[in-house]
């Protein structure tokens, strides 16, 4: 039985102080919750103070973004022993953003999610495609090549859990019909079938994450093969958030 995991993607959002108040809303109120998983991950120089501000709840902390390297020259790059020094235990990595604005590719990615294994933490391995790749038909084609890139060498998905993300529904309000979601899910899942072991595709979670908001969150996380939900807008007010877990818990 896979938990739902509700993850939060602050982005470059929030203040010292503000941060330190959201995630301390956050863990007051779904800390103790027993019937999902909950993830924040805000800019990484409030990885610390958001460390301590749920430290002692069950709200686990991740990064945005990690190197692959464990030191040396990469100016304003972060190692994977770094964020474990405050308090992290998950980074996302592959998100749109960063694959279509700052230009990663499935190669850098893979070396991130390796490295990030490697050193203990765990990956979230975000996948998805653009608007025209849906129109043209490309969509699992896309899932499969992000896939496969982004988890080349890697054996054991234990500390993997996938977010897929269509391009086109990430901060635009437009969400995928939960039928849309279910397929790309699905896709994935029996993908991960044929290129590990049915018991890996059965116990990964494939979060979505794409406009997710308390209205929407109860029929998109009622899915068949969605496990949880990666938030972005809805994951910086703690009422929004508060909401969509429990929606998934209950
Ligand atoms: C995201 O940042 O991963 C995301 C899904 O954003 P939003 O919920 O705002 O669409």
């Amino acid at each position: 039985m896979r938990r739902q995991l509700i993850a939060g993607n602050w982005k470059m959002n929030t203040d010292a102080a503000g941060a330190g108040e959201l995630a301390g809303a956050i863990a007051a109120a779904a800390g103790q919750c027993e019937g999902a998983d909950v993830l924040v991950c805000p800019p990484s120089v409030w990885l610390s103070k958001v460390s301590d501000a749920v430290g002692g709840s069950k709200v686990a902390v991740g990064a945005q973004n990690v190197w692959y390297e464990p030191s040396g020259a990469y100016t304003g790059e972060l190692s994977v022993d770094m964020l474990k020094e405050t308090g992290c235990s998950f980074v996302i990595l592959g998100h749109s953003e960063r694959r279509h604005v700052i230009g990663e590719t499935d190669e850098l990615i893979n070396k991130k999610v390796r490295a990030s294994l490697a050193g203990g933490l765990t990956a979230v391995l975000c996948v998805g495609e653009l608007l025209e790749e849906r129109e043209a038909g490309r969509t699992e084609e896309v899932l499969t090549a992000q896939m496969s890139g982004g988890l080349a060498g890697v054996s054991d998905l234990s500390n993997v859990v996938i977010a897929y993300e269509p391009v086109w529904a990430i901060g635009t309000g437009k969400t995928a019909t939960p039928e849309q979601a279910e397929a790309a899910h699905a896709h994935v899942r029996k993908w991960i079938e044929s290129n590990y072991t049915s018991e890996s595709a059965a116990g990964i979670r494939i979060l979505y994450g794409g406009s997710v908001k308390p209205d929407n969150a109860a029929t998109l996380l009622g899915q068949e093969n969605v496990d949880g939900a990666l938030v972005g807008g809805a994951s910086l007010k703690s009422d929004s958030f508060l909401a969509i877990i429990e929606a998934a818990a209950s």
